[in-house]
């Protein structure tokens, strides 16, 4: 029997460093897969992003997850919203549609952790998946993967003008500021976030996105101009520039804090 034909792939996540590493890679791996995990709760900006992302590529980038999105999971996970503790939504949304899709074909996984990041990512247990960083092997930094996106003129996403990560609208991982952001950016799916959070009529036990508040509470005129006050104190002791400003905000959390690498690269 022929040795099987071993793949390349790239799981797109709608974010700055996976977009650029596609970029950087399109003309060195010719016959690279693009695959992006598809939650259904991501922002309008996501998909418009990797539409314009495919365009330049040239090729599709399969959607994985279709008619499975978190909807179904949050019921089988008995309506228990995930958090960083029970993150039950990256295993069955992003983990498990991408080793589905990989089968037990050899593959050479390619993932965007950059050189300057001391993050260690999702390495597949599956023996057939090896994981594979070229940003890390070649030198590259948070500064050449804007100039990367910049110089192919695909840029970046639209929600970084107020959101530092890509992944679902309620992410329990956003920072606090990003909230308000979303609610002043997509009033629509701020109100879709806050009819998931839900008080245990029998215990009083509340189940919501951000540790101990829920959103109303969170975004609060009080609390609000609380969180403003803080981030722009924030951003005065650094840079002025907004794009990178937010993204180093970001970079300054705790690892454990961060939305996990399949999520948000
Ligand atoms: S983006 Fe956040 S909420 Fe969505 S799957 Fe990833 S960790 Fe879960």
């Amino acid at each position: 029997m022929p040795e099987p034909v071993t793949r390349h792939i790239l799981n797109v996540s709608g974010g700055k460093d996976s977009s650029a590493l596609a970029i950087f890679m399109r003309d060195r791996v010719p016959n690279m897969e693009y695959v992006f995990c598809d939650t259904q709760k991501e922002l309008t900006e996501t998909y418009e992003y990797l539409d314009k992302l495919e365009a330049y590529l040239g090729k599709p980038i399969v959607r994985l997850n279709a008619g499975r999105g978190f909807d179904h999971w949050l019921k089988m996970y008995g309506g228990y919203l995930p958090s960083s503790r029970m993150r039950w939504c990256t295993r069955m949304l992003k983990l498990r549609p991408f080793e589905q899709y990989v089968g037990d074909d050899p593959v050479r996984s390619y993932v965007g952790i950059r050189a300057d990041e001391d993050r260690s990512g999702y390495v597949s247990t599956k023996p057939n998946i090896k994981a594979l960083f070229p940003f890390k092997e070649e030198g590259i930094n948070k500064a050449d993967v804007f100039r990367i996106l910049e110089e192919s003129g695909v840029g970046v996403p639209d929600y970084y003008r107020w959101r530092s990560r890509s992944g679902c609208y309620f992410c329990f991982f956003q920072q606090q500021e990003e909230w308000l952001g979303l609610k002043e950016n997509h009033p629509d799916l701020f109100e879709l976030a806050k009819s998931y959070e839900k008080v245990d009529p029998e215990t009083g036990e509340r189940f919501t996105w951000s540790q101990g508040r829920t959103l109303d509470e969170l975004t609060a005129p009080a609390r609000a101009q609380e969180i403003r006050r803080k981030a722009a104190e924030r951003k005065k002791r650094t840079t002025s520039d907004r794009l990178l400003q937010i993204v180093a905000d970001d970079d300054e959390l705790d690892p454990s804090e961060r939305a996990c690498l399949v999520c948000d690269l």
